[in-house]
């Protein structure tokens, strides 16, 4: 499931003429594989044994090119560092408050909120955002009362 996904998203890169390096590849195999919304740093850390030779700004500049073509999702928390998502389908977010962990969650997509603030706003909607938030199974039972 992930490698087929993966298979489109490097497909898609191909489409715009974005050049594939070993660097790319690893980074959007991570992101794919790994589903934990990672930010630039974390990838960096998880791939620096193996391009000894990237900095965290190429990283960076990786995924912004990946997030132009559209295969990668940036998610901004204020002032913290980025997220980074590859599922760029509808999907919610559960999010832990003790250690960060994103979790993804599949729910109808809430047009009708969507067509009822449109309505009331005269806006035009282009997007949504939900996030819950709460403890993850982890933080849970290692907690210490
Ligand atoms: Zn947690
Ligand atoms: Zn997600």
């Amino acid at each position: 499931m992930a490698t087929e996904r993966l298979q489109q998203a490097i497909d898609s890169l191909k489409s715009t003429k974005v050049r594939m390096t070993p660097q790319r590849h690893a980074i959007l195999e991570y992101l794919y594989e790994s589903m934990t919304h990672p930010t630039a740093d974390e990838i960096y850390k998880a791939l620096e044994g193996k391009f000894p030779n990237m900095s965290v700004a190429t990283v960076y500049n990786n995924l912004r090119v990946f997030k132009e073509v559209g295969i990668v999702k940036e998610l901004t928390y204020g002032d913290a560092s980025s997220r980074f998502d590859c599922v760029t389908t509808d999907h919610y977010h559960m999010i832990c408050n003790s250690c960060g962990k994103i979790v993804d969650f599949d729910y109808p997509g809430l047009d009708e909120v969507e067509s009822l603030a449109e309505h009331v706003t005269g806006f035009q909607v282009e997007s949504h955002r939900m996030e819950i938030y709460g403890k993850c199974p982890d933080c849970s039972t290692t907690a210490k009362h």
